[in-house]
This record gives structure tokens, sequence and C-alpha cells, in this order.
């Protein structure tokens, strides 16, 4: 059912790699000494592929997705993203983090439209899009809205507009609908699913929720704690189109108690 190499699924591209994580190790400095964060990580992501980072609290899902962003160094280890060393600013690695920073003074359009300020994109064509966007995320007739109007699922609609502003071709995504209720998280995650299908966008995505990870994801990386290490990287041979009547879909249920088995099992084995 799972396998540590597993193979591509059928919509990616099999032959171009997003994202490829080889031996990665970080170690933080800490005023209690030195904390092992990531040990020895291995895993990929190919073109058009959704795959998700699952494991429990602290077991270093977000020091990997923000050295994948080039966002923090690493001691030792290989990340390419997109042919390149991971280095931060990029157009065509799109970021979004589980709050919204949305700037307070700004419309929705006008936050929407922060990336073409900063890549300096052609404005008349970023309007269009910016206008497309928001009507892709539900936001059509909120526009001239402030964030602070809006709530938190509508804030986190307009950041993920504002990241597929200027077209990027890697999402990376660290728990970005955690923090809303869980009504909202399943409606974003059946959008952030339809979306990831019509744009075919290579997504890392990071989650502590497990059916969340299998109900969104073509591939699942299982990380353990303290140091995080890879446990398994599971397969999802779940149908798409994903609905959202697939969260019970007994596959889905089997893949879900599957990775919560591994994860069981190495809290026995700290218990002991
Ligand atoms: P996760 O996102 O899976 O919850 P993190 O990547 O945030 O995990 O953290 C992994 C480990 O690294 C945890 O033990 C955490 O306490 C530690 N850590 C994270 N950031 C720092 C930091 N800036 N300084 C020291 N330790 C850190
Ligand atoms: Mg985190």
């Amino acid at each position: 059912m799972a396998t540590r190499r597993s193979s591509a699924p059928p919509q990616a591209d099999a032959g171009r790699r997003s994202v490829t994580v080889e031996g990665l190790h970080k170690t933080y400095g800490s005023r209690r000494g030195p904390v092992e964060a990531v040990r020895d990580v291995d895993f990929d992501t190919r073109d058009g592929e959704f795959v998700s980072l699952v494991g429990p609290s602290g077991c270093g899902k977000s020091t990997i997705l923000h050295i994948v962003a080039g966002l923090i160094p690493y001691d030792t280890g290989t990340v390419d993203v997109g042919g390149e060393p991971a280095r931060p600013g990029r157009r065509e690695v799109g970021i979004m983090l589980q709050k919204p920073v949305l700037l307070p003074w700004r419309s929705v359009q006008d936050n929407v439209l922060l990336p073409a300020e900063i890549y300096r994109l052609d404005d008349g064509a970023s309007r269009n899009r910016a206008q497309e966007l928001l009507e892709m995320v539900g936001l059509q007739g909120f526009e001239d809205k402030h964030a602070w109007e809006l709530s938190g699922g509508m804030q986190q609609r307009a950041s993920l507009a504002r990241t597929l502003l200027p077209d990027p071709s890697i999402l990376l995504m660290d728990e970005p609908f955690a923090a809303l209720d869980e009504f909202t998280r399943e409606r974003l995650n059946a959008e952030l699913a339809r979306l990831h299908e019509t744009l075919s966008r290579s997504v890392l995505y990071v989650t502590h929720n497990i059916p969340e990870a299998v109900f969104l994801s073509d591939r699942i990386v299982v990380l353990k704690a303290r140091p995080g290490e890879v446990l398994e990287v599971v397969d999802v041979d779940l149908p798409r189109p994903r609905t959202l009547d697939m969260i019970t879909h007994p596959r889905a249920v089997e893949l879900s108690a599957h990775i919560r088995g591994l994860l069981g099992q190495t809290e026995r084995v700290e218990a002991a």
C-alpha cells in the first residue's frame, strides 16, 4: 500500500520534480542548548503534484517548509526548488502561512495586487487577474472592503488570491486553514482541491490533520517528532476530482488509520 519511494500518480508529470529535499538536517541553537529539529529528511514533489507533510506538533514541518521557501538556513543536505537552490523572493514560488497577514489599511483588491508591485507586473493584466482570482475564491463583491471587515475564512481566501496573483508554479502552504472553524476549513479544503485540479500547480502542504492530508494529497510524507524524520511516504490512491464526501470514503478512512498507526507506533516507543 505504501512505500518509502513511491511511483508518480498518473496526473503528475513523472519526469520533472518541483521540489527535491535530500539528506536535510537542521539544528536550532537555543538558550537551553541545541534543538535537533530535522534529521536526514528526503522527499520530493513532482510537477502538478499535491504533497503533504504530516506529523505531530513540533516534528519540524514548519522548519522544512521555511527551508524550502528559502526563509531560514539549514545545516546539511540539498534543497532544490524548480531547478535552483532554495532562496526567498521568487515569483514562481508562492507561500501561504497560517495567519493571513493582509495589510489592514488596504482594500481586499489592493492586498491581492501587492505582488504586482513587488514583482513589477503589468498593471492592467494584474488587475484583470486579481478580479478573476477574487471570483475564483468567492470574494466578488468584497473588493473594496478592508481586511478587518472580513471573517477569518474570507481573509484566508484573499490571502490565497494574493499568493496566486503572480501565477506561481509551486505553492508552499503551512497549515493555512488551521485557525479556522471546522466547517470553514472543510469548505476551503474542497476549494483548494478544486483549484489544484484546475490549475495543476505543485503544492507542498503542511498539516497535523491526517484526514485533511488524505483528502487533499497525491502523496503524504509522514514525519515523526523529536527529531523530525520521515517514517513513510504514503500514496493516496483516491480518485480525482476530490469531493467532500470522499472524507468518509472507505479508502480514505483506511489511509488515515494507516498513518495514525505509523505515528502511534513511534509514540509507544517513546513512552516505553
Ligand atoms: P512543527 O511545524 O511540526 O510543529 P517546527 O518546525 O515549528 O514544528 O519545530 C520543530 C522543532 O524545532 C520544535 O522542537 C521546535 O520547538 C523547534 N524550533 C522551531 N523553531 C525554533 C527556533 N527558532 N529556535 C529554537 N527551536 C526552534
Ligand atoms: Mg508548524
